[in-house]
C-alpha cells in the first residue's frame, strides 16, 4: 500500500479548514493535522516534519508575508503551499518567488486540484533540493580547481626561478666561456623559461581574481595620461610590424577610481593582441570618452577579426581561435580571461565587436564612481 502523505494545515478559519479536510479525505492517501495559529504550527513543525505544509497567510498571531517568512525560515526543507484569498494572490506569488512551491486560491479548489498541487509541491521541492546540492557540489569543485591551479602555479614558480637564475649566470659567462652554439641554445632555454614564467603569472592572477583574493588598489586615476603612455609603449612594436597605432582621447576625460596597474595590464593585453592579430600595414586606434558616469575605452584594429560564433568564447580561459593564421603567435589564451575579470572586479563591462577579415573592437565601460572596493 502506498504511504499516506502527511499534511500539516495551518488555517484559522474553521470553514476553510473543514473544506480542505473533506477534499483531502475524498482524495484519500492523505493524513491531516490542523492547527489554527502560527505559534502552534511552528511548535508542530518542531515536533514532527510533515510531507507538505498548507499555509494560510492571515492568522490570529501573524499576517501576510511575515507568516510565510516565519514558517519558511523555521522549516526550510518542508514543501510549502500557500492558501490565499482572491485579493492577496500577489502576496502568494511573492511567497512562491521566495521559496514556496505553489499556492491555491481559496474557494477555487477542488479535490483533484488540491491533491495534484500537493503532490507536485513535494516533487518540486525534491527537484529544487537536488539542484541546489548539485550546484553546491559544482561550486566546491570549481573552488578546488582554482585552489589547485593556484597551488600548482605557485609551486612551479619556485624551481623555475632557480632555473632562470642559473641559466642567466651561465649565459653571462660568469662560470666559464661558452661557444656560440652553447650561447644560442641557452638563449632558447632562457626564452622558454621566460614564457613559462609569464604563463604561471597569468594563471596565478586568474585564479586569484576568480576566488576574489585579489586586492584592488583603487586610486583616483587620470586615464588620459595612462592611455597615452600605453600607446607610446607599443609604438616600437607596432612600427616593427608596419602597423600604425594612434590614440584619440577626450581631453576632459573624467578621472576614475581604479587600480591603475590592473588597468595597464588590461590595456597591455588588448593592444598587444591587436598587434598580434593585425597584419602588416594595419591600423590600431585606442580611444576614450566620457559616457555619463562611466568612461568608455576602446581598442580598435583592422586585423583578422573574430568569427561571430567565436566571439563569446574569447573571454574564457584557454580559448584560442584562428590558430591556422596565427600559428606562430605565442600565447595560451589567458589574456582576455584575465582582462574580463579585472574589468568586472571594477564594476565595469567589456564586450567585443568584430567582423572576420575586417577587424575587431574591444570596448570597455568603467564606472567613474568609487566602486569595486568590496573586492579588496
Ligand atoms: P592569446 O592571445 O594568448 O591566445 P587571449 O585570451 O589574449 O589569448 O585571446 C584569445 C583569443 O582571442 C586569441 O587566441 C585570438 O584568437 C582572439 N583575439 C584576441 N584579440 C584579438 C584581436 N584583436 N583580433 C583578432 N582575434 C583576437
Amino acid at each position: 500500500m502506498e504511504q499516506r502523505i502527511r499534511v500539516l494545515l495551518i488555517e484559522d478559519n474553521p470553514g476553510d479548514a473543514r473544506l480542505i479536510q473533506e477534499l483531502l479525505s475524498e482524495a484519500g492517501l492523505f493524513s491531516l493535522d490542523t492547527v489554527d495559529r502560527l505559534d502552534l504550527g511552528l511548535k508542530s513543525l518542531s515536533q514532527k516534519t510533515p510531507d507538505v505544509l498548507l499555509l494560510d497567510l492571515s492568522l490570529p498571531d501573524s499576517h501576510g508575508f511575515q507568516t510565510f517568512l516565519q514558517v519558511h525560515t523555521h522549516a526550510p526543507m518542508v514543501p510549502l503551499v500557500v492558501l490565499s484569498g482572491l485579493v492577496d494572490e500577489s502576496l502568494a506569488l511573492e511567497a512562491v518567488r521566495k521559496g514556496a512551491q505553489d499556492y491555491l486560491v481559496k474557494g477555487r479548489v477542488d479535490g483533484q486540484m488540491l491533491s495534484r498541487v500537493m503532490r507536485y509541491a513535494i516533487e518540486r521541492k525534491g527537484t529544487e533540493e537536488r539542484l541546489k546540492q548539485a550546484n553546491e557540489r559544482l561550486k566546491k569543485l570549481d573552488e578546488l580547481k582554482s585552489n589547485f591551479i593556484s597551488a600548482a602555479s605557485h609551486e612551479l614558480r619556485t624551481p623555475l626561478t632557480a632555473i632562470k637564475g642559473y641559466v642567466a649566470i651561465v649565459l653571462q659567462e660568469r662560470v666559464g666561456k661558452l661557444n656560440d652554439q652553447q650561447k644560442e641554445f641557452l638563449g632558447y632555454v632562457k626564452d622558454s623559461t621566460d614564457r613559462l614564467h609569464r604563463l604561471l603569472d597569468d594563471l596565478l592572477d586568474l585564479s586569484r581574481i576568480e576566488s576574489g583574493r585579489v586586492e584592488m588598489r583603487m586610486t583616483l586615476t587620470d586615464l588620459n595620461l595612462l592611455l597615452k603612455e600605453e600607446v607610446m609603449i607599443f609604438k616600437v612594436q607596432a612600427d616593427n610590424k608596419g602597423i600604425l597605432i594612434e590614440s584619440e582621447i577626450e581631453p576632459s576625460l573624467k578621472k576614475i577610481y581604479c587600480d591603475a596597474d590592473k588597468v595597464r595590464e588590461v590595456m597591455d593585453n588588448l593592444i598587444s593582441n591587436s598587434i598580434k592579430y593585425t597584419p602588416k600595414n594595419g591600423k590600431i586606434k585606442v580611444s576614450a570618452r566620457n559616457e555619463g558616469n562611466r568612461v568608455y575605452i576602446e581598442v580598435r584594429d583592422n586585423g583578422i577579426g573574430i568569427k561571430e560564433e567565436d566571439q563569446m568564447r574569447v573571454f574564457e580561459p584557454f580559448q584560442r581561435i584562428n590558430r591556422d593564421e596565427t600559428e606562430d603567435e605565442e600565447g595560451v589564451g589567458l589574456g582576455l580571461a584575465l582582462v574580463k575579470r579585472i574589468i568586472e572586479a571594477h564594476g565595469g563591462v567589456i564586450e567585443v565587436k568584430s567582423t572576420e577579415g575586417k577587424g575587431s573592437v574591444f570596448a570597455i565601460r568603467l564606472p567613474v564612481e568609487k566602486r569595486g572596493e568590496r573586492q579588496g
